[in-house]
Formats: structure tokens, C-alpha cells, sequence
């Protein structure tokens, strides 16, 4: 077979599939260097254009995340659990959930990003804690797994780097947006973590890289698919992104929301949330039986404390201190200025708020205040009066005037109440796991 870039670019341009030993010769050229940007962006083109088959996407992942180093387990390990989400507002599940799983005996190597445009970042959130490292070395992610259980901490440059480097292509020809162009991507890296199961937030809304359910189910049936074709039992969930998930969008607020939550204590729909995906991940890897006995089994640990004690175990192996105070910056509070009900919230702009006064970032360079943040006081379909409160901002003194008109622009109030939409519409099982490639 002619494995040229030209002829294997030209293959896939008038739609013909490609073989995976077209995929790996092309993925493994272009990690050496034998194969241009130019070619690669020609080829991101084509795929973006003509699609791929789950067979073709699973080839690109698995070449993908062999450009780089993996995590790797023993036999004997507990079943190895992770969740990604596609990104939202106001999301700050894992924070809880890497803790929550590994109360249940599993271990959890959660690799995060940062932040990008509206939609926070995990690892940004983690360093509002005092002394908290996010840049463990791949020995370092497994020792602490085995002692604590779970870790959340960054891809060093050894994970994926091929993706790394198509990203870039990627973001300046116009081919960001291409299902089986993002589930290498996604795919790709979480794989690299040796895991047993998955689970995947797909979010859709006005604050979700997904603006459709549509949309969203499409990512969700190539994630779930390209994950059985590589041997990992993963399940998805569609969640509504039209409002922030909790009450709080930050860095240090989202922290301490998220403590609330591993007390007991938080909002209820980022608990539910959050339980939701982590039974999914219980039954996966045969920790339980029904979906309802992990549910239960979950929210016990997040009202017993034990998820809790082992989030502190986390930071600390991870060089934070939870005693030290996190800063918030002053409050402001903004009042209504018709009655009704809350009929839209314009979550997006929330999270272009939140960038403008120093809490997320517009280009990856951007440095973070983690001070700031917003706080929702409502919810969709809340009844609001003249000069009720229904959002807190904090701010530096000088930035809160600058973001007023966003925050203002964010909610719609109407005379009429809309029924709220469920936080999750659609749960996906794992399609039958292959054996692994
Ligand atoms: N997130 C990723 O990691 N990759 C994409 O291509 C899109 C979203």
C-alpha cells in the first residue's frame, strides 16, 4: 500500500475510509516531523469535510495517544475511574467526584486542563488552594493514586503531544469543530491514563461548547463508541448547560462550593450531577449492582464525611493546605429591576463576566485572579421581586464597574413562568467494550 502523506490525504479528501495502518504511518509522521503542518492541516481538512467511521476515529485516538507516554497499572490494581466533561460554567464536578470515587475503592488519575474563554478550568480552581501542585510527573500521579487513591493534576508534555500539536493546526484552519476530530482529541488524552472506565459529561446550552442536544448526542455516540473500540467501557451523559451548574462561578468560590459538597452540604444539582456520573462509573467497573445501590452508596459518602477527609488526604499529597485561607475578593450584590420569573440565563455571557474581571482567560497565556467570581442567588423558572437580589459579584474595587452591563445582560425576567428543563436529559451506556487494540 502506498503510505505517502500526499496519497493517504488524498485518500480521505474523496471520501474513501482509511486504514489504520494509513492512520499510524500519517499520526507517527507527523509526531516525527516526516509529515508538514501543512499536510496535517490538509488531512484535518478532509476529515473535518468527509467525517470519519468509529473504526477510522478509534485508529486516529489510539495513534494519538501512542505519540506519547501512558499511566500504566498492574493486574492487580483496583479498577482505574475517570470522567471528563466537555466544559461548562460554573462546573466544578471534579473536585468532588475524584474524591468520591476513591472512598469507593477505586482509583482515579484525573488529568484536567485550564480554562479557555467562558468555561473554567479544574486545575485553575485547585490552585486557589495554598501550595497546591498541578504539574506531577507521571511517577509521581501513580505513587500518589496508590496511596490516596485519586489525584487531579495536569498532562505533562508527554501526554498526547500529537494532539498538542494538531490542536494548533487545527485552531487556525477553521477545523475545531469536527466530531471525530474532537473525540481523538478528547479520547486520546483520557485513554493515555490506562483506564477501566469512563464516564463523559456532554454538555449543550448557552454556556456549553455544544449549543444543541443534537450536537451533543452526536459527541456522546462517537465518544462512547471510539472508547468500546478501544476496549474501555464508557457511558456519556447529556446535561443542560443553560444555567450554571451550583450557585458559584470562580476560582476560590467554586473551591469552597465544592467543599460544601463534600460535606453534605451543597447545591443540589451539582450533587446530583455528580453522583450521577460516578454510579455510572460504580456499575462499570462492578463496584455495584443498579445504578439506584451506587447512587446511594455515593451520596453516603458525601453526607458521612468520608469524601470529604479524602479530598483533604488529596491536597495534602498534593502539597496544598485547605487551612489556609482562600481569598474572595469584596461583594456587590445587583438587584432586579422587574418582577416575574427568571426565563433566561445567558450563561456564556456569566463566563465572559467572569474573564473580565480577571477570573478565566481569553488566550491560554492569560494569567488568573482566583479572587473573583459570581455567585447565582436564582435559578430558571425562580419568581423574582423588584430589587430582590439574584446575583453576588466579587470583584477587585476597580473591575466590578466593568462587568456590570455583562452581568446585567445575562438574565431574562418574564411575567410568564417556563417549566425548567432536567439538569440531565439522557443517560448513554457503554456500547460493548472491544477487546482492547
Ligand atoms: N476539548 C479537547 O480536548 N479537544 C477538542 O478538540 C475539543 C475540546
Amino acid at each position: 500500500m502506498n503510505l505517502t502523506p500526499t496519497t493517504i490525504i488524498a485518500h480521505k479528501r474523496d471520501g474513501r475510509a482509511l486504514s489504520r495502518e494509513q492512520i499510524v504511518a500519517f499520526i507517527d509522521g507527523f509526531s516525527a516531523g516526516s509529515v508538514a503542518d501543512y499536510q496535517m492541516a490538509a488531512m484535518a481538512m478532509a476529515i473535518y469535510l468527509q467525517g470519519m467511521s468509529t473504526e477510522e476515529t478509534a485508529a486516529l485516538t489510539e495513534a494519538m495517544l501512542h505519540s506519547g507516554a501512558t499511566l500504566s497499572w498492574t493486574a492487580d490494581n483496583p479498577p482505574i475511574a475517570d470522567k471528563h466533561s466537555t466544559g461548562g460554567v460554573g462546573d466544578k464536578v471534579s473536585l468532588v467526584l475524584a474524591p468520591l470515587l476513591a472512598c469507593c475503592g477505586l482509583w482515579v488519575p484525573m488529568i484536567s486542563g485550564r480554562g479557555l474563554g467562558p468555561t473554567g478550568g479544574t486545575l485553575d480552581k485547585l490552585e486557589s488552594i495554598p501550595g497546591f501542585r498541578t504539574d506531577l510527573s507521571n511517577d509521581e500521579i501513580q505513587a500518589t493514586v496508590a496511596k490516596v487513591g485519586c489525584v487531579i493534576t495536569g498532562a505533562s508534555k508527554h501526554i498526547a503531544p500529537a494532539d498538542k500539536k494538531l490542536y494548533a493546526l487545527r485552531d487556525v484552519t477553521a477545523t475545531v469543530a469536527s466530531i471525530p476530530l474532537i473525540t481523538a482529541s478528547i479520547m486520546s488524552k483520557k485513554l493515555a491514563e490506562g483506564l477501566t472506565a469512563l464516564v463523559l459529561d456532554v454538555k449543550f446550552g448557552s454556556g456549553a461548547f455544544m449549543k444543541t442536544r443534537e450536537q451533543a448526542r452526536a459527541l456522546a455516540m462517537s465518544l462512547t463508541k471510539t472508547g468500546a473500540q478501544m476496549g474501555v467501557a464508557t457511558s456519556a451523559q447529556l446535561t443542560d448547560m443553560n444555567q450554571p451548574l451550583g450557585r458559584m462561578i470562580g476560582n476560590s468560590v467554586e473551591v469552597n462550593e465544592s467543599v460544601d459538597t463534600l460535606r453534605g452540604n451543597g447545591p443540589s444539582d451539582l450533587a446530583e450531577l455528580t453522583v450521577s456520573l460516578g454510579a455510572d462509573l460504580l456499575v462499570a467497573t462492578g463496584g455495584a449492582n443498579s445504578f439506584d445501590a451506587a447512587s446511594n452508596t455515593l451520596e453516603q459518602h458525601l453526607q458521612s464525611g468520608r469524601a470529604w477527609d479524602k479530598f483533604c488526604e488529596m491536597v495534602s499529597a498534593q502539597g496544598g493546605d485547605m487551612n489556609v485561607p482562600r481569598e474572595v475578593a469584596p461583594v456587590a450584590e445587583i438587584q432586579a429591576t422587574r418582577r416575574g420569573y427568571v426565563s433566561q440565563i445567558r450563561t456564556e455571557t456569566l463566563g465572559q463576566a467572569l474573564i473580565k474581571l480577571g477570573g478565566g482567560r481569553k488566550v491560554i497565556t492569560d494569567s488568573i485572579d482566583h479572587a473573583v467570581g459570581l455567585e447565582m442567588l436564582v435559578k430558571l423558572g425562580d419568581p423574582i421581586e423588584v430589587g430582590q437580589p439574584w446575583i453576588r459579584i466579587f470583584a477587585r474595587p476597580m473591575s466590578s464597574s466593568g462587568c456590570r452591563p455583562l452581568v446585567e445582560s445575562s438574565i431574562t425576567i418574564e411575567a410568564e413562568q417556563q417549566p425548567p428543563s432536567p439538569l440531565i436529559v439522557e443517560r448513554l451506556p457503554p456500547h460493548q467494550p472491544h477487546a482492547p487494540p
